[in-house]
């Protein structure tokens, strides 16, 4: 098998990284805080395996149990223990394209068939995506989506559920950013579930924590894949600070929405075409410059945006939203690169 390639990490502080839709900011203090705490208890015993202080923390703040929550080390684990639990060798997992390619890695690991439903030209889906098909067992959705930033509506959703024949995963990455999320379909569904990332809009990339939300009958079936201690202490007390923190949320990604908002503006004055995101991305393509060169000539002055390029769709560049002076820094460079002055 070919395997997943991350987003470039270069090791080091030379390069303003737009590339893997980290926060540029740093996390709320409460987290430090926390995780110093936890390590001052000490590490010679085995974490909580349930985490399930984070679970209560989390409960309150989408207003549900704690068993409808399991957590896991980062959400790329939590899609792992779904992969793992309902995928077998010859099934068949099913995902939108374009989209996030890790999906496909992880059925190639259960020895299954992957099926890619491209999306309709306005980022709605066709109705093939909820077709039966023997041997379909899981189907991944990301919403918002990766690279494009646009959403399926919620109704859209409880329509595709009702008609598959098999649980739908609801990947919120990113829902922070949006205006809507699926939470509370969960209950109207039990095909319906929710993951939900640290990484993104609690700036907390590195500490790798994610969460599954589904009802509970699930949630108990799905611990029998997991590792016994997915989670470690300091992520586990990390976490729960972070989440316990919505005043930082809430500002954290006011900052993110203005400045998503500036760049989307400012790129379609320097003549690219950008998709209105509901995410801390843009996905731009522009109609006379090619972007492999433009990826390449953004790296050579030391900023890193992920170029993308989907068989039978295309290619463009997808820029997280950085801070408002890595965001000028971009711009001055891109206006500069296509010779155009920028207002
Ligand atoms: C970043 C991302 C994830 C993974 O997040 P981690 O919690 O860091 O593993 C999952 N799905 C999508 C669509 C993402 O963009």
């Amino acid at each position: 098998m070919q395997g997943y390639t991350p987003g470039e990490q270069p090791q080091g502080g030379a390069f303003i990284k737009l590339n893997t839709n980290e926060n540029p900011y740093p996390c709320s203090i409460d987290v430090l805080e926390a995780v110093y705490l936890a390590l001052a208890r000490g590490l010679q015993k085995y974490p909580d395996p349930m985490a399930t202080t984070f679970r209560k923390a989390a409960a309150r703040v989408h207003n549900i149990d704690p068993d409808w929550i399991l957590c896991g080390n980062g959400s790329d684990d939590i899609l792992t223990i779904l992969t793992r639990a309902f995928v077998g060798s010859g099934d068949l997992l099913r995902l939108p394209t374009p989209s996030y390619v890790l999906y496909k890695t992880l059925a190639q690991i259960q020895g299954a068939q992957s099926e890619e439903i491209r999306f309709n030209d306005d980022w709605t889906l066709p109705p093939e995506f909820a077709a039966s098909r023997p041997q379909l067992k899981l189907a991944f959705l990301p919403n918002p989506n990766s690279p494009s930033g646009t959403m399926v509506a919620r109704e859209a959703i409880l329509d595709l559920a009702d008609k598959l024949p098999c649980p739908l995963l609801i990947d919120e990455a990113y829902a922070d950013f949006a205006s809507f999320n699926c939470v509370d379909l969960v209950a109207q569904n039990e095909k319906i579930m929710v993951s939900r990332t640290l990484s993104k809009s609690y700036a907390l990339a590195g500490l790798r924590f994610g969460y599954l939300i589904a009802q509970p009958q699930i949630i108990h079936d799905l611990v029998k894949v997991k590792d016994s201690y997915n989670c470690d202490s300091l992520s586990i007390a990390g976490a729960t600070a972070a989440i316990n923190d919505q005043q930082w949320l809430a500002e954290n990604v006011a900052q993110i929405k203005a400045t998503r908002q500036r760049l989307t503006a400012a790129l379609a004055e320097l003549g690219f075409s950008v998709l209105p995101s509901e995410a801390n991305f843009v996905w731009c393509t522009h109609p006379s410059q090619p972007a492999q060169p433009l990826y390449a000539a953004l790296k050579n002055e030391r900023i890193l945006v992920r170029y993308m390029n989907y068989p039978q769709w295309g290619d463009g560049l997808r820029i997280s939203v950085g801070s408002e002076s890595e965001n000028m820094r971009l711009l001055q460079t891109l206006a500069r690169i296509l010779g155009v002055k920028l207002r």
